[in-house]
């Protein structure tokens, strides 16, 4: 048997007719750039989430970077951001000249450490920018004493849910990604900002549109860095399975931690699953052996960011974050995707308890 990571031809296969449909209307009415279909999509998003706004932009690392820009972050201010994360989430605070102040994520869950936040802010800091990774919400009620604007990375969790708001509706601002493989995920790249602050949604719209207010009235140095109308359209069909997806996803996941004989996500964590993730000893053996029967998995992320080469000027070393140092060595990420079969999740416990170690 053959068990993908992610397998997007199985969601081709379901709605792969109803996306050439809304593809084809773009073509035919040939508003490429905005126009009905990205605004459609926004209008749709928005109310999915929860907020007033949604700016739809031309990726996920665009989408945090302008969030930023928007908010005023440049040079000498700091941003908290976790050191167990995709990098793009340090980049951004790095493309307005700011300054990622990193924070050892939670031994069990792997999301940033809320309790160590506080150690981690000085006079410089200005926003705090959680990820909730894995599909997983941090609990953002633990972060609302510390008097910062809240901007949250949302790129694994669309859709996720905690305290009655999804993920993105708890800040100022949420930043989405729709990278292929995302939870809610493009034919290309794309991104979006919700927010429910007018201001910000009227900057960011000008910002990703060369800085305009109007046509050719320029009022900031804005960029190019819209959301492009044919992916809009087809993130507006796959929205409609979104809510239907993220269920299978943790139909998917409560049998793997049903059957599972190693270390589970942690009990009572809320999420989408974008990731199912496990934690096991000696885990690069045990992913070359799973490769081997035909089992496709992930690491998120082999390497920490303060110990990745282009975060070398912030000055961390090695035991900084033994947290985020461990999980990197211990995490596996085992196939996850709406589609994926009873039949197919079996054989991974099959095998994944042959072969693995407890940590
Ligand atoms: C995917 C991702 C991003 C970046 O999104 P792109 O669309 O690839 O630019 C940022 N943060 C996290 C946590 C992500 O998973």
């Amino acid at each position: 048997m053959k068990v993908s990571f992610v397998d997007l031809g199985a969601e081709q296969l379901e709605i792969g007719d109803a996306i050439r449909d809304a593809m084809n209307a773009v073509v035919e009415n040939t508003q490429f750039i905005l126009g009905p279909a990205v605004e459609g999509f926004e209008l749709a998003f928005a109310r999915f989430c929860g907020t007033d706004h949604c700016v739809g932009v031309s990726n996920g690392t665009e989408a945090l970077k302008l969030v930023l820009e928007a908010l005023e972050i440049g040079a000498g201010d700091e941003v908290i951001v976790p050191a167990n994360t995709f990098a793009a989430t340090a980049l951004a605070v790095c493309a307005v000249g700011a300054r990622p102040k990193l924070v050892d994520c939670d031994p069990e869950s792997h999301l940033i450490d809320t309790g160590a936040i506080e150690a981690a802010l000085s006079d410089k800091t200005r926003v705090l920018l959680p990820v909730h990774l894995y599909g997983r919400m941090v609990d953002l009620d633990a972060l609302r004493g510390l008097g910062l604007p809240i901007v949250e990375d949302a790129a694994q969790a669309h859709g996720a849910e905690r305290g009655g708001l999804r993920a993105g509706a708890g800040g100022i601002a949420g930043c989405f990604s729709f990278y292929p493989s995302k939870n809610l995920g493009a034919y290309g790249d794309g991104g979006a900002v919700v927010t429910s602050d007018s201001g910000l949604a009227d900057t960011l719209r000008s910002l990703r549109n060369y800085g305009q207010v109007a046509k050719y009235d320029h009022q900031r140095i804005g960029y190019n860095a819209r959301l492009d109308a044919l992916q809009a359209a087809v993130l507006h069909v796959k929205l409609s399975e979104l809510d239907a997806g993220n269920r299978r996803r943790r139909a998917a996941a409560a049998f793997y931690s049903q059957h599972l004989a190693v270390e589970l996500p942690r009990p009572g964590t809320v999420g989408v699953f974008h990731l199912y993730t496990i934690r096991v000893r000696d885990r690069d053996r045990l992913r070359k052996q799973l490769d081997e029967v035909g089992i496709e998995t992930g690491v998120h992320y082999p390497i920490p960011l303060h110990l990745q080469g282009c975060f070398r000027d912030l000055g961390y070393s090695k035991g900084d974050f033994p947290n985020a140092e461990r999980a990197a060595e211990e995490v596996l990420a085992l196939p996850m995707y709406p589609q994926i079969s009873e039949e197919q999740l079996a054989y991974v416990v099959e095998h994944v308890n042959r072969l693995a170690e407890a940590p």
